[in-house]
């Protein structure tokens, strides 16, 4: 499987936090909010959702200000330190990586619901 190339945590799109003293580590991932605050308050309206439901961040209206990283209640949207725009999981297309790599299968793509 072709991961892309390296193993580099802190550039995933998705976070692990660990709890208790280190015995539980559960995968966070963006909600793709149907009331998607991060696709309110960025002035450049460089976020829209898809037909697929998809919240998804348009690169070259993306201005870097950094609003929608700030307003994200679970942490979700983060600075590409390289363009120093926003980027957030926006599920690969359809056929997110981490659901294909996880060796035990407990991830599971749900797909949000579609724009009404
Ligand atoms: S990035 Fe945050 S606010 Fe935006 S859709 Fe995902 S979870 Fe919701
Ligand atoms: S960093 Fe980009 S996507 Fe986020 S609020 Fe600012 S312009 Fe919008």
């Amino acid at each position: 499987m072709d991961l892309l190339g390296g193993y580099l945590p802190g550039r995933a799109r998705l976070t692990i936090q660990h709890s208790r003293e280190n015995l539980y580590h559960t995968p966070v991932v963006c909600n793709q909010c149907e009331n998607a605050y991060c696709m309110n308050v960025c002035p450049a309206k460089a976020i829209k959702r898809n037909d697929q439901g998809i919240v998804c961040i348009d690169e070259d209206r993306c201005i870097g200000c950094g609003t929608c990283v700030e307003y994200c209640p679970i942490e979700m949207v983060k600075m590409d330190p390289d363009t120093r725009k926003a980027v957030k999981c926006e599920l690969c297309h359809g056929e997110p990586l981490c659901v294909k790599a996880c060796p035990t299968g407990a991830l599971e793509l749900v797909f949000p619901r579609k724009n009404r």
